[in-house]
C-alpha cells in the first residue's frame, strides 16, 4: 500500500491544493491570486476581453471590482499608476486608464478626486479620449462638480491650436462597437461642462465643436487657419487642390475627404507631415497605392522614422502595434482581401527593429535563462490586449526580446509536454508569430520549464515563464519544482511569471522574494524582468 504516492509535502498534484493560501484558478488547478494593485495593473496594459476561459464580462467585472477596491484602500497609487502606464504609452490602449480614470473621479475620497483631476489632461490627450472618458463616467457616479470641471478645463486651458486640432480630427465618435447610446460628439459634453472664455479665438473654436462651422465674426487668426484650412479642403474640386492644400497647412490624412485617398500623390503629399502611428497604420495602403514603390526615397525616409527612437517614444509607438503592423505588412494582403501589396523588405526590417526599440532600454542581464512559453489551448485563443494576435503568438514575440539582447539564454515551449522552440537572434517577428501560430495544442502543466531543467542537468539563473497562469494538468505545483530546482542545483534560481491574460491568478508564490509577477507586453517589462534577474528587485 502507498500513501506517499497520494501525499507527498514536497509534490502535490496541481488539482489539489499545496498551500493554504491558494486558490483555485478556472481550469481547476490552485495557483494565487494577485493582489488589487497587481490586478489593476494587468487591466491597465491589457484590458479585460474575453478568454478561452471566461466570456468578457467575467474578466470586465473582476478587473472592475479590483480596481474599485483599489481605489478605496490606496487611491492615490492607483492615480499614479495610471498616469505612469498612460503617460509613458506603456499599454496597447488608453482605454483602460480611462475607464480607470473616470473611476477614479467618481470615488467618495475627494483627494482621490482631485488627484484624478490633476491627471486629467495628461491621460485623456485626444477628443477620443474625452469621449471615452465620458462614456465611462456615466457607468460610475457620472457628472459631479469636479468631473464636470475637468472636462471644462479640458477645453479652456490646452493651447487654442491644439484644441481645434482634436476639435477637427475628432467631431463625434461612437465609442464602444454595437452600444447605441455611446456615440459621442463635442456637442454633447460642451452642454454638460459649459466652458466660459472671453477669447474670442477659442469661442469660435468651440463655436465650430458645436456647429461644424466657423461663426461669421470669427476673428483671422493663426489657430483658427486649420479650421479654414480644412473646409477649403472639403470643398476642393481637384486633387492639385488638395495637394496644395495638404502641403500648405500640413494637413493630416484624416483631413482629408474620402474621395482623394485613393491617389499615390495625394498620400505622397501627406507622408512628410504623417503622424507615426498613421504612418505604421497605413503602410499598407502607402504600398498597395505605390506611393511607397521599391528603390524610392520615399521607402528610405520611412524606414528612417519607424527606427528614430526618440520619435517612437514621443509617439508613444508601443510594441503590439508595431508587432500587428509587421504581421498585417508581411502578408501581403489586407485582412478583408479587397488590398494587395508586395511587401518591403527594407519596411519589415524597419518594423522589427521598431518592436525592440518601443520597449523601456533593458540591461541585459548576463544571467543564464531559460524562457518557457506557454502553447497549451487557452493560450491560442482570444485577443492579447485586444489586438489580433493571441496570447501565445505575443508571447513569442515578447520572449524574442531575450534572444535580441541575451548572451545565454535557451527557449522551450511547454503544454502537456515540452516541445523545442528555438528563437534565433533576428528571426523576423513575422515569420516567428506564424511559427508559433503552427505549433500544436495541449494540456497546460506550468511546472514543466523546472521539472525540464531539473531532468537534463541545466544550470538556470533565471526561470521566465509566458502564461495566462491557468495551469492544472502537472503532478507538482511550479513553485514546488523550483524548490526542487533549487534544493538540487542553485539555491539562488529564480522564477519570473510573465501574465499575458489579464485574469487575477499567478504561479508566482507571493511570499517568495526569488519569484515575480509581471504584465505581458507591459513596455516596461523587459526592463523590470531584466533587473530581477540581476538580483536588483
Ligand atoms: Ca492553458
Amino acid at each position: 500500500m502507498s500513501y506517499r504516492k497520494y501525499f507527498d509535502r514536497f509534490r502535490t498534484l496541481q488539482l489539489w491544493r499545496a498551500r493554504a493560501d491558494q486558490v483555485r484558478n478556472r481550469a481547476g488547478g490552485y495557483v494565487w491570486e494577485v493582489d488589487d494593485l497587481a490586478r489593476v495593473r494587468r487591466f491597465l496594459i491589457l484590458g479585460a476581453f474575453a478568454t478561452y476561459y471566461a466570456r468578457r464580462h467575467v474578466h470586465v467585472k473582476g478587473s472592475t471590482d479590483a480596481l474599485l477596491r483599489a481605489l478605496e484602500k490606496d487611491g492615490a497609487r492607483v492615480v499614479e499608476e495610471i498616469h505612469d502606464v498612460s503617460v509613458h504609452g506603456r499599454a496597447y490602449k488608453n482605454e483602460p486608464a480611462l475607464f480607470a480614470l473616470a473611476a477614479a473621479l467618481s470615488t467618495p475620497s475627494l483627494e482621490v478626486r482631485q488627484a484624478a483631476e490633476r491627471i486629467f489632461p495628461d491621460v485623456v490627450r485626444t477628443g477620443m479620449h474625452l469621449f471615452q472618458a465620458a462614456h465611462y463616467l456615466e457607468g460610475f457616479r457620472g457628472w459631479g462638480r469636479l468631473a464636470r470641471r475637468a472636462f471644462t478645463n479640458w477645453y479652456l486651458n490646452q493651447p487654442v491650436d491644439r484644441l481645434a486640432y482634436q476639435v477637427i480630427k475628432y467631431q463625434g465618435r461612437r465609442v464602444e462597437e454595437g452600444d447605441k447610446g455611446s456615440r459621442w460628439a463635442h456637442r454633447d459634453i460642451l452642454r454638460l461642462a459649459h466652458p466660459q472664455t472671453s477669447d474670442p479665438v477659442r469661442n469660435a473654436v468651440l463655436y465650430y465643436a458645436v456647429k461644424g462651422e466657423l461663426p461669421a465674426n470669427a476673428p483671422e487668426d493663426e489657430a483658427l487657419r486649420l479650421l479654414r484650412a480644412y473646409q477649403a479642403i472639403k470643398a476642393a474640386q481637384t486633387e492639385g487642390e488638395v495637394i496644395d492644400l495638404i502641403q500648405r497647412y500640413r494637413l493630416t490624412w484624416e483631413f482629408v475627404p474620402g474621395q482623394w485617398l485613393g491617389s499615390a500623390d495625394v498620400w505622397r503629399a501627406l507622408l512628410p507631415g504623417l503622424p507615426l502611428a498613421a504612418l505604421i497604420r497605413n503602410l499598407a495602403r502607402l504600398t498597395a497605392l505605390g506611393a511607397l514603390k521599391p528603390l524610392s526615397p520615399e521607402v528610405q525616409e520611412v524606414t528612417q522614422r519607424l527606427t528614430n527612437m526618440d520619435a517612437l517614444r514621443k509617439a508613444r509607438i508601443h510594441p503590439l502595434q508595431v508587432l500587428v503592423a509587421a504581421k498585417i505588412y508581411s502578408a501581403g494582403f489586407g485582412v478583408l482581401g479587397s488590398l494587395q501589396w508586395e511587401p518591403l523588405a527594407p519596411v519589415m526590417d524597419a518594423l522589427d527593429k521598431a518592436f525592440y526599440l518601443t520597449f523601456e532600454n533593458a540591461e541585459p542581464t548576463g544571467k543564464r535563462l531559460l524562457v518557457g512559453l506557454d502553447i497549451s489551448g487557452s493560450m491560442g485563443w482570444g485577443r492579447v490586449a485586444g489586438a489580433p494576435l493571441t496570447p501565445r503568438e505575443a508571447a513569442a514575440a515578447l520572449a524574442s526580446v531575450w534572444a535580441a539582447k541575451e548572451q545565454t539564454v535557451h527557449f522551450m515551449a511547454f503544454s502537456e509536454t515540452l516541445h523545442p522552440f528555438p528563437i534565433q537572434r533576428r528571426e523576423p517577428l513575422a515569420r516567428l508569430v506564424r511559427r508559433m501560430a503552427a505549433m500544436p495544442f495541449g494540456r497546460t502543466d506550468c511546472a514543466l520549464p523546472m521539472l525540464y531543467a531539473r531532468q537534463k542537468r541545466l544550470k538556470v539563473d533565471t526561470f521566465i515563464i509566458l502564461t495566462d497562469n491557468e495551469t492544472w494538468f502537472g503532478k507538482i505545483h511550479p513553485f514546488q519544482a523550483l524548490q526542487q530546482y533549487r534544493r538540487k542545483y542553485n539555491p539562488e534560481a529564480r522564477l519570473v511569471v510573465v501574465g499575458m491574460i489579464s485574469n487575477g491568478f499567478t504561479i508566482a508564490d507571493p511570499t517568495d522574494p526569488g519569484m515575480l509577477d509581471v504584465v505581458g507586453f507591459d513596455t516596461a517589462t523587459p526592463r523590470l524582468v531584466n533587473a530581477f534577474a540581476r538580483g536588483e528587485v
